[in-house]
């Protein structure tokens, strides 16, 4: 068995993960950074939209590459087709770039290695390692071949469908009420307009939710239909679906739908109960895993998150009770 040792595991080099992986590096932290997939940020999963003035809160300059469109404003359309415009800095967290969110994915990783972390692709945590009822590292898959990384903390920042927390004994589930169902197409050959994202309100387009169009340039678009209301769901399944037959997208003869996202989107309210680095919970059996990880997963107190400071990685520990997988 091969076997490495760091001080801070990132687990999934999604935007979180890429972050934290930047942040602990650039404090000298010896990181590792694993992603189980081949390419990072793909498949797509995201509407693509932010905010400009993230990128400040985060001391990122956006590369012009993560940038598809600039936005001036949303535009709000009522159910009975009443519309307001908002400028972008009114228009709320995802009005302001769309971005190529691979690129943007990638990009973050690129930083986080630039600071000295270690990227490993293809690399897939499988459980942890127990020793005396605290977690000292990750089994994993690497590459196909088994691989255990010894480490001082575990970052869990494998997404919104992830098992990590849930593995460090973090109640992360989240209600039904909590999750908002969506489904978004890549549509090509509409007609809107290239400069506002558009959200559209009502029960025939997104009951309990909304519709939304983030504009990509050259009549391409992320076009979804996302609910949140639990009575509502059947019939925001329907819309969905007669959304992708037919797209009612304004002024157009013949739009295209490209690909297709379907995810969960948990809103704010929801999500602060997970306090970054965010632990959360998942479904997801890696292929390769074995029954010894969910065993020790299921049987497990935890290290929760700790921030990123070298002093005290250890001593931030707390031990909470184990939850079943
Ligand atoms: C349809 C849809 C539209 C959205 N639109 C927007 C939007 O417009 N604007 C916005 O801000 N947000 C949007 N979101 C939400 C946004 O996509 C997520 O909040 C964001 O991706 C979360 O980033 P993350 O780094 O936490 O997780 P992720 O981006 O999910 O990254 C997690 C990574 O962990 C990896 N991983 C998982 N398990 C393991 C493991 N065991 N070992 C190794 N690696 C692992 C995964 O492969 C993945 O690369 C949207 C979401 C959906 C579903």
């Amino acid at each position: 068995m091969k076997e490495l040792k760091c001080e801070v595991l990132v687990v999934g080099a999604g935007p979180a993960g890429g972050m934290a992986a930047k942040s602990c590096a650039e404090k000298g932290i010896d990181t590792i950074l694993i992603e189980k997939k081949a390419e990072i940020g793909a498949p797509l999963r995201c509407a693509e939209g932010v905010s400009k003035k993230m990128f400040a809160e985060i001391g990122i300059k956006p590369e012009p590459e993560w940038i598809r469109a600039d936005m001036k404003g949303a535009v709000i359309v009522s159910p009975d087709g009443t519309s307001f415009q908002l400028d972008e800095t009114k228009a709320g967290a995802e009005v302001g770039y769309v971005l190529e969110r691979h690129l943007f994915d990638k990009g973050i990783a690129k930083l986080a290695v630039k600071a000295g972390a270690k990227l490993m692709m293809r690399t897939w945590m499988t459980g942890p390692i127990m020793k005396d009822g605290k977690i000292v590292g990750a089994h994993c898959v690497s590459m196909g071949e088994p691989l255990d990384i010894y480490c001082d903390c575990i970052v869990g920042a494998d997404g919104v469908e992830s098992q990590v927390g849930r593995w460090c004994g973090i109640d992360t589930n989240l209600k039904m009420n909590d999750i908002e169902p969506c489904i978004q197409y890549r549509m090509a050959g509409i007609d809107c307009s290239m400069e506002f994202c558009e959200f559209r309100l009502g029960l025939e387009v997104a009951p309990g939710g909304y519709l939304w169009i983030f504009p990509k340039g050259d009549g391409v678009a992320n076009v979804a239909s996302g609910s949140w209301v639990p009575s509502a769901r059947t019939a925001s399944a329907r819309s969905s679906s007669s959304t992708s037959s037919s797209p009612r997208t304004p002024g157009s003869s013949t739009p295209r739908s490209s690909r297709s996202t379907e995810g969960s989107i948990p809103p704010a309210p929801a999500w602060r109960k997970a306090t970054p680095p965010t632990m959360s919970c998942s479904s997801e059996t890696p292929r390769g895993s074995s029954t010894r990880s969910r065993e020790a997963a299921s049987a497990m107190p935890a290290s929760p998150g700790c921030t990123p400071e070298r002093s005290s990685l250890s001593a931030r520990r707390k031990e909470i009770t184990p939850r079943p997988p």
